[in-house]
């Protein structure tokens, strides 16, 4: 055992509606020693997403829930201290599911050596060069299919996938209409982004103001929230749209089933695709994202921005963030 100290946050309780504090226990335990073939890593950012809500959820999602008692499961970046495992050397970044902690002992299984190149920042390896960057661009161009003079439309749009999908989708030629909770979020989208127009569920209604800001109606919907907003824009796709079904965050917290989607003959009545997917399938195809992101940022064509949170035992409650809607972009703790 070294002197060193691992400070955790371990899950203890299930959710009901929104993360709890009391639904996780801070623990601090002495850092391991490492066996033959494993690295020590010290976790320098943890990512905090919409979808930790339903890993800590009794059943399973598409990975395993995270049992009662485990470290809590989340996206990190950190640099190895030491390693006995020969494809990773001392000082090495790496990015992996390494949990809420600061400290974590990997075989090196899905972990992901990152590049050493001083312009960019880490935290871009968990937003536009990580899966937050593979999801809108995937989502976009393979499940999306945009064509030039197509109407797209984003919820969630100030969020880090939005962000970039709308991004994207000017950049593919498109009118870009964005949905956000406030009028702070909506003139960045259209001011600093470039998006043609936002929306402000909260103050609108979204259906006149879809209605007024998409006069050719919808022919492509990334859908990151479901719930009412996925219902008005489906009442205004076109003949043949695609649905990106990327998240649900309308429901994550929801303590009974969801209802809806009302509109759902909407997709019958218009030949519309709705497809699901998640980014983990895409990542074998990760560098053809990011080679074009960076080239986009690179550009100037693209930006992306971090909400950063400072210091592990902010998690349970900063995580609340993503639900409330209080970030802009990516959303990320300093550990
Ligand atoms: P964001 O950074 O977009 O944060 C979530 C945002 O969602 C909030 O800022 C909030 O913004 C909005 N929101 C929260 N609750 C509601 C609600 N009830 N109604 C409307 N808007 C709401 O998170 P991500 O970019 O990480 O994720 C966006 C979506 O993409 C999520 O649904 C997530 O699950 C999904 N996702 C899916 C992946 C996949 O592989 N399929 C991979 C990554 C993310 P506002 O102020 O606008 O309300």
């Amino acid at each position: 055992m070294t002197a060193r100290q691992n400070r955790q946050w371990r899950l203890t309780a299930r959710p009901v509606g929104l993360f709890k504090e009391s639904d996780f226990k801070w623990t601090v335990e002495p850092v391991p020693e490492i066996g033959d073939g494993q690295l020590l890593v010290h976790n320098l950012y943890l990512s905090l997403d919409p979808t930790n809500r339903g890993w800590a959820n009794e059943a399973d999602t598409y990975l395993p829930a995270v049992k009662l008692g485990d470290v809590m499961r989340g996206g990190t970046i950190g640099v190895v201290e030491e390693s006995r495992n020969p494809d990773f050397a001392v000082g090495d970044h790496v990015s992996g599911l390494l949990g809420w902690q600061e400290y974590a002992v990997s075989n090196g299984a899905g972990i992901t050596k990152l590049p050493h190149n001083p312009a960019i920042p880490l935290t871009a390896y968990m937003g536009l060069f990580g899966h937050i960057g593979a999801t809108a661009y995937f989502g976009l161009l393979d499940i999306g299919r945009p064509k030039e003079g197509e109407t797209l439309v984003v919820s969630a749009a100030a969020g880090a996938v939005g962000s970039i999908v709308g991004q994207i989708g000017k950049i593919k030629g498109c009118r870009v209409v964005g949905i956000a909770g406030s009028e702070q979020k909506c003139r960045w989208l259209v001011d600093d982004l470039g998006f043609d127009a936002a929306i402000d569920y909260k103050k609108e209604d979204v259906s006149a103001s879809l209605k007024q800001h998409c006069p050719n109606g919808i022919d492509i919907d990334f859908e990151n929230v479901g719930g009412r907003i996925f219902d008005a824009v489906l009442a205004q796709i076109n003949l043949r749209a695609r649905i990106v079904l990327c998240g649900l965050i309308s429901g994550y917290n929801a303590a009974e089933p969801v209802p809806g989607p009302y509109n759902f003959a909407m997709i019958l009545i218009k030949r519309a695709r709705v497809e699901g997917f998640i980014v983990m399938d895409y990542m074998n195809r990760a560098e053809e994202a990011f080679r074009d992101l960076g080239s986009w940022l690179m550009s100037g064509r693209l930006k992306y921005r971090v909400d950063e949170v400072v210091g592990l035992e902010q998690a349970p409650t900063a995580i609340n963030g993503l639900f409330t809607g209080s970030n802009i972009g990516k959303l990320v703790v300093k550990i």
